[in-house]
């Protein structure tokens, strides 16, 4: 087995390239080291094209290989994406969240990645680049093919990094995420949100859970409820029905009945899509994202 650490973007590419197949893309190894080891391994970790986070044309670009760790404490996600900052606060402990990227969460492709839950709230697209220097954009819930199956080719694409649109003054974001214990923990369910508020009614919502399917999954019918009005104590208790009707939840030894997460789905979408409101009216009157 082969490993090359690079900084250079074109010479990860050229060691894929000749490696015809055989070669893959590494960055904190968390998820891969646990899995297959193929025979050439490339490490991007500090390939900086796949590092930082800054504003861009509108746009909050995060790089795919930012840590969690990063990304919990940047003041600029903080501000701009508050969803994704929590979620990659809360996974697994000190360790791996200062090893562990974003980039591997989404293309590990796990159905609960926490960092990818709020990534699909938030409306993230993803910049990918191929062998021969091609880059495209897809939105981060199309990378998944299938349970723990990314439809990224990690030994002919580089994922780049991630453009969220930066928010308006009167929206707000959100992550929950309910476990047995705080720290490296599954998640029995996990939820994010993102809010726009227009005058007294919502005009733009995206709720998301998991993991109920391959891929973090749109609550449509609840989003569809919220669309056009100001949610009051009613509307919060049928949207916690509505949430843990429209999906179908399995029970697991390893997580809990079907039953219980079926119960946690409509809490928990209740709870993050309430939070992410409260966080856009805060906005609006002036207030940070938290
Ligand atoms: C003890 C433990 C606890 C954990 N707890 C959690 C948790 O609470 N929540 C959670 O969501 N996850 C958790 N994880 C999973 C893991 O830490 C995360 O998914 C992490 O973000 C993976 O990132 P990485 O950089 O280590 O990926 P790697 O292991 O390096 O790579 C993962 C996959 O992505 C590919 N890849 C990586 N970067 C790129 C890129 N830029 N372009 C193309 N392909 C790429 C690799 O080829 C591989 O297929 C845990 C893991 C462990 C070991």
């Amino acid at each position: 087995m082969s490993y090359s650490v690079t900084s250079s973007l074109a010479r990860a590419l050229n060691v894929l390239s000749e490696s015809m197949g055989q070669g893959r893309v590494v960055a904190g190894a968390t998820d891969l080291f646990l899995k297959s080891l193929s025979p050439e391994l490339v490490d991007v970790s500090s390939v900086p094209e796949l590092l930082g986070i800054n504003r861009d044309h509108g746009s909050l670009s995060i790089g795919a290989g930012v840590t969690h760790a990063e990304a919990a404490a940047s003041p600029l996600i903080r501000l701009e994406a508050m969803a994704l900052a929590e979620a990659c606060r809360q996974v697994g402990s000190p360790q791996i969240r200062n090893i562990g990227t974003i980039g591997g969460n989404v293309v590990n492709a796990a159905p609960a990645a926490d960092a990818a839950v709020a990534l699909v709230a938030l409306g993230a697209r993803a910049v990918l680049i191929d062998l021969g220097k091609r880059q495209h954009h897809a939105a981060v819930e199309e990378l998944y093919a299938d349970y723990n199956l990314s439809t990224v080719d990690s030994s002919s694409e580089i994922l780049l990094r991630f453009l969220l649109d930066l928010p308006a003054r009167d929206e707000g974001s959100a992550f929950l995420r309910f476990a047995p214990r705080q720290a490296l923990s599954l998640p029995l369910v996990n939820a994010a949100a993102r809010v726009r508020l227009k005058g007294d009614a919502i005009e733009s919502v995206r709720a998301v859970i998991a993991p109920v399917n391959p891929a973090p999954t749109r609550l449509y019918e609840t989003e569809k409820m919220l669309l056009g009005s100001w949610p009051e104590d009613d509307t919060w208790r049928k949207v916690e029905y509505t949430a843990a009707s429209e999906v179908e939840v399995r029970g697991s030894l390893l997580r809990c009945s079907a039953g219980y997460r079926q119960h946690l789905v409509g809490v928990l979408a209740r709870r993050v899509l309430k939070k992410a409101v409260e966080r856009a009216v805060k906005s609006r009157m002036g207030g940070d994202g938290s």
